[in-house]
């Protein structure tokens, strides 16, 4: 059995449901996952995605910073945050003042909690002003 050189307890990424795990990691390599029984939410228990579904952690082209793209015909170049979100801001503003506010959609994610996609169709109506909000469950 290998004896891992840390445990990393956290919340599985995949969806709402939100199972709390524990990462098993040695050299820097998650080599195991177990679901833990100190909650109510998944006492022990992962589906197939919670317990093997963890390659892409350490896959060579992962994204592990914002890109963005300034035009239509250059490539994505990377960027700070500040710069990403600058430009997002930016762009919703203009395309909400030149076209209005159902020009807009929001596409939430079942890989958010309750509570961001809570904020989110609060974010599409309340600051947006359109009640364009959909999930990907849907698609
Ligand atoms: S283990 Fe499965 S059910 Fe639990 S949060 Fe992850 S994807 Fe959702």
């Amino acid at each position: 059995m290998i004896t891992p050189d840390r445990t990393v307890h956290t919340t599985c990424p995949y969806c709402g449901v939100g199972c709390q795990i524990d990462l098993h990691i040695k050299n820097e390599m998650v080599y195991r996952v177990d679901g833990r029984f100190d909650n109510d939410v998944n006492n022990g228990k992962l589906c197939v995605k919670g317990r093997f579904g963890y390659d892409y952690i350490h896959a060579p082209d992962r994204l592990t910073q914002p890109l963005i793209r300034n035009d239509k015909v250059s490539g994505f170049t990377p960027a700070s945050w500040e710069n990403v979100l600058d430009t997002v801001a930016t762009r919703l503003w203009e395309t909400r003042d030149k076209y209005g506010p159902d020009s807009i959609a929001i596409l939430t994610s079942a890989k958010c909690t309750n509570e961001e996609n809570y904020l989110l169709q609060k974010f599409a109506r309340a600051v947006i002003g359109t009640n364009n909000v959909d999930h990907c469950a849907r698609l």
